[in-house]
């Protein structure tokens, strides 16, 4: 821990302190969202968290080859939506901004594509943004930063988001006594933050109705943060042609459970010491997603897992070529290549949910009889 992190970490404990000192507990929702994105010390504000010597390893960070498979998907589908141009290709969450440079280096091979994107960032830590910039600068992309989707006018568009859902905040309820409490964040008596209960804001009927006959202190999670993101993604869907490509690990629920986690230095972490210093993440409720982008007028394929997407896609294929071309890279691309697609690594638990617009045939690899429930 470096100083200055040790002091900002600290910081955000004492403001978190006060508050819940001053104004009760904070919902597990609430207390994400602070440690993540608080404009001071959230986690994502203040750290670069990624790679090697962060937090956590993502798939884009893995290989070049997953961005590229990406990039060739966003080709295939902006002919099936009719070649618009310009066209928004959105990013959100973007990190260091690999995937969107690998993406729009194998745009390339389409080059009236590569003409026609425009790159828009969805973004909420300024330094990200300065390092996105700088992953950008060297393919000549002039990206437009946003705070969120809904700034973007509306139109045709490509949307990907690979290991953002599970950074948007989650609620978890905990079945007692036949009724459900939720989950909040209190003071201990020695001031110390401690895991309480709190009067749902979601009512039984909505609870009891997603997750019917759970047993006595299960815990059962839900995410209107991420609910509400896959609303506004099929809004834009349902106005223009456009499709949305999400990744990131999870599962197709509701299912009970706790998933909650928090990460630092790549080891898991007390999600309650520390705040604004560790990841804190929950696996993504696949089914909620589709639901919600279906109410709101767009189709959803999927999920499939992340190994199969790619596979089908094409990727082993593009490892063997990229080989051939460099093969004092052979052994890092298939490193590279086992560890996205392997079931035992990123290659089950993580999975891809595509969005379409209505009347789209389905996007590749996606079948048809694949839409999501
Ligand atoms: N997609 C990248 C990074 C994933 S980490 C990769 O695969 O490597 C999550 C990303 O989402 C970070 O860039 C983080 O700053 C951003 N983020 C998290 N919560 C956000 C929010 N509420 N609004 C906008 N960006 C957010």
């Amino acid at each position: 821990m470096t100083e200055k992190g040790s002091r900002q970490a600290t910081d955000l404990l004492a403001r978190l302190q006060a508050r819940i000192a001053a104004d009760g507990p904070i919902p597990l929702d609430a207390y994400m969202a602070a440690c993540l994105t608080d404009p001071a010390h959230g986690y994502y504000l203040s750290a670069d968290p990624f790679g090697r010597g962060g937090d956590f390893v993502t798939a884009p960070e893995v290989s070049q080859l997953f961005g590229e498979i990406v990039g060739a998907w966003c080709a295939h589908m902006w002919e099936a939506i009719g070649r618009p141009a310009p066209v928004p290709l959105i990013e959100l969450g973007p990190g260091r901004g690999t995937l969107m440079a690998d993406m729009l280096r194998a745009a390339r091979a389409l080059p009236a594509f590569a003409e026609a994107i425009e790159v828009h960032l969805v973004e909420a830590s300024p330094k990200l943004r300065a390092v996105q910039a700088a992953s950008l600068a060297p393919l000549g992309a002039a990206p437009l930063w946003h705070d969120d989707l809904d700034a973007i006018p509306p139109g045709p568009c490509l949307v990907v988001a690979n290991e953002f859902f599970d950074a948007l905040p989650i609620r978890q309820h905990v079945r007692r006594a036949g009724t459900w409490r939720e989950r909040a964040v209190g003071l201990d008596d020695a001031g110390t933050l401690c895991w309480t209960e709190i009067a749902p804001r979601q009512t039984t009927a909505e609870l009891d109705a997603a997750f019917p006959d759970v047993a006595e202190g299960t815990i059962v999670e839900t995410s209107p943060a991420r609910t509400e993101m896959a609303r506004q993604i099929a809004r834009r869907l349902a106005q223009a042609p456009g499709v949305a490509l999400i990744i990131d690990y999870g599962y197709a629920g509701p299912i009970a459970g706790d998933s909650f986690q928090a990460v630092r230095r790549h080891a898991y972490a007390d999600p309650l010491k520390a705040p604004g210093e560790a990841d804190l993440t929950a696996h993504v409720d696949f089914a909620a997603l589709a639901e919600s982008a279906r109410k709101a007028g767009a189709a959803a394929f999927g999920p499939l897992p992340q190994g199969m997407f790619l596979e089908q896609l094409g990727i082993a294929l593009r490892a063997d070529r990229l080989a051939a071309a460099r093969p004092d890279k052979r052994a890092e691309l298939e490193a590279g290549l086992s560890r996205l697609v392997s079931p035992d690594q990123m290659g089950s638990l993580f999975k891809c949910l595509a969005l379409a617009s209505l009347g789209l045939p389905a996007p590749p690899p996606f079948a048809a009889g694949n839409a999501a429930r």
